[in-house]
């Protein structure tokens, strides 16, 4: 690979070294809004060989489409698939890994002319695609299709009897395949391998289920001629042995964005062990990363004000600055793309750069544009065009999912705000850069605690992968509707209660309790003659339907539990990037009617909470403080709703809403204090309630580091006196109906979660607490009370207490002497502050 410093000196055309460039774009800040530079420096990649099994017929294959040699991670993946282990190939974004299980599976393919491959994406379009590169190879008899809703009918006897690489998703595996396994027998009974393409997306209350429908996928192989349960590590060493007959389990191969612990999320997924490959060795280019935090605006008799702290903003908006980047960098004459969350967000930054550089040179704003879902495919492809060409050099954009293939090698990115995954970041970053050019990506914070947390600690963005995929195959509101479904498939019997693992013999009791199961001599039976309807996306409430209400058009669906927060009337809505109003919203039917409508402002909904403790799983006691995982009954109403401006954040109105209680039985992390340490610590009695509450906003804000998730996820609670607890309490809880495992992964890891909150509070600049610590975009108490100072003082009484403890933690079903179980005290009281965020 050629040189990076001579390629950039080298360079000509209107192109500048980023370096040259970020020194530029921050002359023209009075203080330096940059946090971080990270050179993430030019990488060669490093080949290894074919593996020794791989026949010569595939290597020509390969070699046909390019690729001469794997590269090393794609080879030790393949390795260990082929010798018989599990492996999830966790690696970054184009860095090859169909090629791991490509390798191991046609080879066996080839080599045992019976054996099949069942290969799962969680979308149609990328089996389509991953379809199109298998056939490409043009392999003798593999005959490779996709199976799933779009089959036409007349096609799908014939891929089912020949085709030897399916291409499904796990809907389709849930209500297609499984239930109608008689006619799969075949291709079940002879299943070499299993590739789960981007398993990092099985997370949550959709994760649990889709684990579970792997669990009966094993089960049905095993009943064709296999045995579940059963690891393949060292069982054998050609792939003969892996096929019909050998009584052992499919061998799996998953791929997944990087993330913390790929090994242990792909276990938790498939219930196997599996081993992980985490080095990435394909080529790179280099790119200057730059971590930008916008300045503080001055502030003024109204920001100060404690009570008028309702989200006044206090940093200049992240849209505001990315705008002034994207001009900035224009008339320097780099091409630069800019990354905005929304559709209105992405046309705010370009209009705002549009207009500052007519300002500055009249007609220089044509050459920026935003770039829209709703355009035709061939309108966006132009804009791609004209931006490759130099013709715009600046374009505003949703998501880097939706921009052509071809878009790469542009000079510098602008990510306004973090995106939410490692994964999306280096998506984004990675349209940046020529082959042997380095280029320029900045990462401008929004007010966002996490955002100020990662500018903050670069070594969260650029070191080792903390967020973790979590999910929890215990949740009984998973567990029971999949052991229906597979007691439909085929009767249980004890050993596969060991499958499904923890839980599922209380989920079969509770299935014949309700007489959705008759228990016989040899196992549990479906008493139905109709299969069980399970969704996998859950079991929430209901689905809500988005209806355009001029044209009766269904745009989508919102699960029940997001509907109250997402399709208020008068809430904005997006969809596919396209802004809707919603009009009315009928949740007896589960219906929401919308017109299309870009209203200058976005919509903000707040509820009121209150939460009982129903039992403890686990805890820790340190002294003081007392840290607690357990099932807790949440009790919820979205009263209101703020509308505020888009560009700059300012409230412009609340409005009431009219919506019913909602129940939560779900799982919870919380915290307590003793009052006398706090008093040690210096918070002040009148002080606690604000300390609590920010220390509970900020901590929501930063669960998302540690366990990929979104703000429906959570939610919060905190308290000076909690009845179950009598102490002062935070809980944070998962927003699903039995728990989704993010309180479970916070509980887990809850120095590196809370310590992570304290260092996001403490290194804010803001005077008295801004939407970048402490402030939540959803409380239901309007941000008040809040002390920031406080909060860092609650979480060093935690951390220090935490480290300290040595006692053993509590198992699940240990019950506390003080903790009154099933309290009917749910009142919100007096200096309880509660929301969802
Ligand atoms: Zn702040
Ligand atoms: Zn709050």
């Amino acid at each position: 690979m050629q040189d990076v410093t001579d390629a950039v000196s080298a360079r000509s055309g209107p192109g500048r070294p980023p370096a040259e460039l970020l020194r530029r774009l921050r002359a023209r800040h009075a203080c330096d809004p940059v946090t971080h530079v990270e050179r993430v420096p030019a990488r060669a990649g490093e080949p290894a060989p074919w593996p020794a099994w791989a026949p010569e017929e595939l290597r020509a294959a390969f070699a046909r489409r390019g690729v001469v040699a794997p590269w090393r991670h794609q080879a030790e993946a393949a390795e260990l698939a082929y010798a018989g282990q599990h492996v999830v190939v966790a690696t970054g974004t184009a860095s090859g890994k169909s090629l791991a299980y490509q390798l191991p599976a046609l080879a066996t393919l080839l080599a045992d002319p019976r054996a099949t491959v069942l290969y799962l994406a969680p979308t149609k379009a990328l089996a389509a695609d991953q379809l199109r590169a298998v056939a490409d190879l043009q392999l003798d008899g593999v005959r490779p299709a996709c199976y799933d809703g779009d089959t036409p009918r007349a096609e799908r006897k014939w891929i089912r009897q020949h085709s030897r690489f399916v291409l499904t998703n796990p809907d389709m595996l849930h209500h297609g395949i499984l239930p109608g396994h008689a006619q799969w027998s075949g291709f079940l009974r002879r299943l070499a391998y299993v590739v789960v393409d981007e398993c990092h997306t099985y997370r949550g209350v959709f994760g649990s289920h889709v684990a579970h429908v792997l669990r009966r996928l094993r089960r049905q192989c095993a009943k064709y001629g296999r045995t579940p349960g059963q690891a393949l590590a060292g069982s054998h060493s050609t792939p003969g042995q892996v096929l019909a007959g050998s009584h052992s389990t499919p061998g799996f191969v998953l791929a997944s964005a990087t993330s913390g612990d790929p090994a242990a999320a792909a276990g938790r997924l498939t219930g196997l062990p599996v081993a992980a490959v985490t080095e990435d060795t394909s080529p790179r280019g280099g790119v200057t990363f730059a971590l930008w935090e916008p300045p503080l605006l001055p502030s003024d008799t109204s920001a100060t004000s404690a009570s008028a702290a309702d989200l006044a903003p206090v940093r200049r908006s992240a849209l505001r600055e990315t705008a002034d980047l994207l001009a900035d960098s224009v008339v320097e004459g780099v091409r630069t793309l800019a990354f905005v969350r929304s559709r209105r967000g992405a046309e705010v930054v370009a209009a705002n750069a549009r207009r500052a550089l007519d300002e500055a040179v009249p007609g220089l704003g044509a050459r920026v544009a935003a770039y829209r879902a709703g355009y035709l495919r061939e309108e966006r492809r132009e804009l791609e065009r004209a931006l490759l060409h130099g013709d715009l050099l600046g374009l505003a954009s949703t998501n880097a999912l939706e921009l052509g293939v071809d878009l790469v090698g542009l000079d510098a990115v602008l990510i306004c705000g973090w995106p939410g995954t490692r994964a999306s970041l280096w998506q984004q970053a990675g349209r940046a850069g020529r082959s042997g050019d380095e280029a320029l990506a900045v990462l401008v914070a929004r007010d966002d605690p996490l955002d100020t947390y990662l500018v903050h600690h670069p070594e969260a963005l650029f070191g080792r992968p903390v967020e973790a995929t979590v999910l929890d195959p215990a949740n009984p509101y998973v567990l029971a509707p999949q052991l229906a479904c597979a007691a439909f498939e085929a009767p249980l019997t004890p050993a596969d209660l060991e499958l499904f693992g923890e839980g599922a013999k209380e989920a079969v009791d509770s299935l014949v309790e309700a007489g959705a199961l008759r228990q016989r001599p040899t196992g549990w039976y479906w008493r139905h003659r109709e299969r069980p309807e399970v969704d996998l996306r859950g079991e929430d409430g209901a689905p809500v339907c988005v209806v355009e209400a001029s044209t009766g058009r269904l745009l989508g669906t919102v699960d029940g539990g997001s509907s109250h927060f997402l399709l208020h009337p008068g809430a904005v809505y997006l969809h596919q990037g396209v802004s809707y109003v919603v009009d009315s919203l009928d949740l007896a039917d589960g219906c929401a009617l919308v017109h299309a409508e870009e209203p200058d402002w976005s919509t903000h909904a707040r509820d009121v909470t209150s939460l009982s403790v129903v039992s403890v799983r686990s805890y820790v006691d340190a002294g003081p403080v007392g840290l607690f995982l357990g099932e807790v009954d949440v009790t919820s109403q979205v009263v209101s709703y703020q509308r505020r401006r888009i560009a700059t954040g300012e409230v412009i109105d609340t409005r009431p809403l009219d919506l019913p209680v909602r129940e939560l039985r779900t799982v919870a992390v919380w915290f307590t204090l003793s009052p006398e340490s706090l008093a040690l610590a210096g918070v002040e009695p009148a002080d606690v309630p604000g300390a609590l509450h920010a220390a509970e906003h900020a901590a929501i804000g930063l669960l998302p580091l540690m366990a990929t998730c979104d703000r429906w996820d959570i939610g919060g609670l905190s308290t000076a006196v909690h009845p179950d607890t009598e102490a002062p309490t935070v809980f944070v809880y998962d927003g699903h109906p039995g728990g989704a495992g993010f309180a479970e992964r916070a509980y887990g890891t809850a120095a590196a979660w809370l310590g992570a909150t304290r260092d996001a509070i403490a290194e804010c600049g803001c005077e008295s607490g801004c939407p970048s610590c402490v402030q939540s975009p959803k409380c239901g108490n309007g941000n008040n009370p809040l002390s920031k100072p406080d909060a860092v003082r609650v979480l060093d009484v935690v951390l220090a207490n935490l480290a300290a403890a040595t006692g053993p933690r509590g198992e699940r079903g240990t019950a506390l002497p003080r903790q009154d179980n099933r309290s009917s005290e749910r009142s919100v009281t007096e200096g309880r502050a509660a929301e969802t965020a």
